[in-house]
């Protein structure tokens, strides 16, 4: 099934599933099959209950249909979302090839640390605070872009 059946199929499990797959994909050319469709996807996934305890999973379909609506509009790196979700983890970020951490706290408590990240796809440098609640989060700041 693609990220689109996904999405159309109108079903809560595969759409959590899609807007997942969403946040991690940085292939243009499948974004913009979603974002041509995007019409399509907000109709299916409309008045979608994901549920959810502390944090309701919908966040992850909101994220992914702005990341699908922000490739549609914009030719910058994916990384400018960053800042926007709180559920990228930096060390899964840099298992994918999008990142690189080239600092990070020497010395952690057990649930903060600090990173610092840079895209490999265009050089902005982010630092990202780790932080716990319910759940743990990280801030991603954008701090610098290289020329
Ligand atoms: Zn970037």
């Amino acid at each position: 099934m693609t990220i689109l059946e996904k999405f159309l199929s109108g079903a809560p499990d595969q759409i959590r599933q899609a807007s997942c797959e969403v946040m991690r994909l940085n292939n243009k050319q499948e974004l913009n099959t979603l974002a041509k469709n995007l019409h399509s996807i907000k109709k299916a996934v409309k008045n979608t209950d994901l549920g959810g305890g502390f944090l309701p999973n919908n966040v992850y379909l909101d994220f992914a249909l702005k990341k699908i609506r922000y490739a549609k509009k914009s030719n910058a790196c994916m990384c400018e979302l960053y800042p926007d979700m709180v559920f990228f983890n930096p060390s899964e970020e840099e298992s994918a090839g999008h990142i690189l951490i080239t600092e990070q706290d020497p010395a952690p408590e057990p649930w903060t640390n600090t990173f610092l990240c840079r895209c490999r796809a265009c050089g902005n440098l982010f630092h990202v605070e780790q932080g716990e609640s319910h759940y743990t989060w990280y801030q991603w700041t954008k701090i610098k872009q290289l020329p």
